[in-house]
């Protein structure tokens, strides 16, 4: 950290359990003296906070310098490295610290980003809940009789609400109490290349100048222009998490896998609920085969409108009404109106970069307005990084993660790190479950690519048979030579069996190195033995087909 030199300064030292908080908090109340401090009739500029003053980089020190207001050069904390979001960015900045720099994190929200309050942690924990009771409402087709009595909707979302925040909570803590590490509770905006103004949630400003910067602002719903939108109620994936009650009725606009999920949840604890999808399948993005077994599932729960798109919103005594239209020419199928008690927009995410000021940097943005990184994230201004959301490559979590290790070794240690997106995995958790990794069909043919393919059903496993996951499939795409160019999964327990082809596809690895392994009988991972068995060069199988077990 580069010492501060001040004409004046003042200084209050915490105690020494202090944390960044309490000396954040000193902030507005010392700017509030110096507003009042004249010297020889010239007013003070109102300085920043210095958390080292003159005497070390003790971070118990609070304090604040000032120059005379006629020194332009107002001074400003000064860090070795200044994280804007603390989602997956935070983690640069624990990184730094452990290496004994000076860092700072902004965050306006709650720590740990859009994952653990808004996204993955609540959405995944009601999901599961929904997963709880189908299996009581599927108990019967197993020859156990249960019966699901209820669904405490306002409990159980208010239990899901205390567990994300407690945990929010913590990581605030934990990150007050890093030692090397300031956390700026505020938004935060560009003034220079290296320069951030916070507003400060609790009031007041500060200035905080960083030896290199990294973006993880992430992203946020979409919400999209329909005729109105502007006058009705509706929600977001921000708001549907937590609700304290069930709404009877759901119309949900829009059929990627936050659509699909929530859809899903909704339907299977109770609401009525209707999709609409602009493409012909729910998740488009999967391969197609997947998107089709998802549709045609969540059918069994919702009324899916694929192929259309909300054209117009209003409101009757009861609620919202949804005009949704055919959405390409050729769609067969006229007009139809859907009335429910709420509207839940999952029209996609855009990036938080319109809230940085970007204009006052030469970093670029897209079309999208995501920040244009080269292969080792760093942006078009040096010393800048960026990462997760805003980068746009893969909007998952563990993509964000991954990215945020990879600033770190090359922000930290000079390690020019490429990024490299070849083996990265997403899940959707819609029932069944869907895993990805690598390409899809859809896109070696578009890219004219050789490549051979199998898809082996999950019934064709013991296990998969005895769950009656007749439904699953695991479906594999290798190049002639057996490299594994794609593999899609979908079925129980996808998020968790996709892993061993990432493992097989980050090393390089061929179908070879998935088939040869041994696998536990009878778990599901024998249908991805199969799958893989079946591309194999192995002159030897052993994998189950219990599809023709006792047929002639
Ligand atoms: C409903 C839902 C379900 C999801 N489920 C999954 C899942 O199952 N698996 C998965 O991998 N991913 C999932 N995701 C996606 C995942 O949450 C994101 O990809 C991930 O959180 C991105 O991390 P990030 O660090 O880029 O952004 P974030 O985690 O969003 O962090 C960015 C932070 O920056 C802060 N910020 C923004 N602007 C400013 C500013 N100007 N000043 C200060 N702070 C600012 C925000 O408050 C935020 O806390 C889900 C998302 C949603 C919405």
């Amino acid at each position: 950290m580069k010492k501060p030199r001040y004409d004046l300064l003042i200084r209050s030292r915490t105690a020494p359990e202090s944390t960044n908080a309490h000396r954040n908090r000193l902030v507005p109340v010392l700017r509030a003296i110096v507003r009042e401090l004249t010297v020889e009739g010239a007013t003070f500029a109102a300085g920043s906070i210095a958390h080292d003053g003159s005497e070390g980089r003790s971070p118990r020190v609070a304090g604040l310098g000032f120059t005379p207001a006629s020194v332009v050069d107002a001074r400003m904390d000064e860090y070795d490295l200044v994280v804007i979001g603390g989602g997956s960015g935070s983690q640069v900045a624990t990184a730094a610290a452990e290496r004994g720099l000076e860092a700072a994190v902004i965050e306006r929200g709650p720590l740990g980003g859009a994952c653990i309050t808004r996204g993955c942690v609540p959405s995944k924990a009601l999901i599961h809940r929904a997963d709880i009771a189908e299996s009581a409402r599927r108990a019967e087709s197993f020859g156990v009789d249960a019966a699901l009595e209820g669904i405490d909707y306002g409990e159980m979302t208010a239990a899901i609400h205390d567990t994300v925040y407690e945990k929010a909570d913590r990581q605030e803590a934990s990150l007050e109490d890093a030692e090397n590490v300031a956390l700026y509770r505020g938004e935060g905006r560009f003034v220079d290349e290296r320069t951030l103004e916070v507003d400060l949630n609790d009031g007041g400003d500060a200035e905080v100048r960083g030896d290199d910067v990294v973006l993880a602002v992430g992203s946020r719903p979409i919400v999209p222009p329909i005729d109105g939108l502007e006058d009705a109620d509706f929600l977001t994936s921000d708001d549907a998490l937590f609700l304290d009650e069930r709404p009877d009725s759901l119309v949900v606009v829009g059929g990627g896998y936050i659509g699909a999920e929530l859809g899903y949840f909704f339907a299977a604890v109770g609401t009525d609920v209707s999709i609409v999808g602009r493409s012909e399948r729910l998740v488009p993005r999967e391969d197609e085969a997947v998107g089709e077994v998802v549709t045609e599932s969540l059918e069994r729960y919702c009324d899916v409108y694929t192929g259309y798109e909300a054209a117009e919103i209003g409101e009757n005594d009861s609620g919202v009404v949804v005009t949704a239209e055919p959405s390409e020419d050729d769609t067969d199928g006229d007009g139809v109106d859907l009335e429910a008690d709420d509207l839940l927009l999952a029209t996609g995410r855009r990036p938080n970069t319109d809230t940085l000021n970007l204009e006052a940097t030469g970093v670029e943005t897209d079309d999208g307005e995501y920040v244009v990184v080269d292969d080792r994230l760093e942006t078009s201004c040096d010393g800048v990084w960026a990462l997760g959301d805003i980068v746009g490559e893969q909007p998952f979590k563990h993509a964000a993660d991954y990215e945020a290790k990879t600033v770190s070794a090359n922000l930290l240690e000079d390690a020019d790190r490429a990024v490299d997106y070849g083996a990265m995995p997403h899940a959707v958790f819609t029932e069944p479950q869907v895993a990805s990794v690598g390409r899809t069909e859809g896109e070696l043919e578009d890219d004219g690519r050789e490549y051979e393919s199998t898809t082996v059903p999950f019934d064709a496993a013991p296990l998969g048979m005895i769950m009656n996951a007749d439904d699953g499939f695991v479906k594999v795409l290798a190049a002639p030579d057996g490299e594994i160019l794609g593999c899609h999964i979908v079925g129980p327990q996808a998020s968790t069996l996709i892993q061993e082809i990432v493992t097989a596809m980050d090393g390089g690895g061929t179908v070879d190195d998935v088939a040869e392994p041994v696998h536990v009988h009878p778990a599901l991972s024998e249908v991805v033995y199969a799958a893989f068995d079946d591309l194999s060069s192995s002159e030897f199988s052993t994998a189950p087909d219990w599809r023709d077990v006792g047929d002639g």
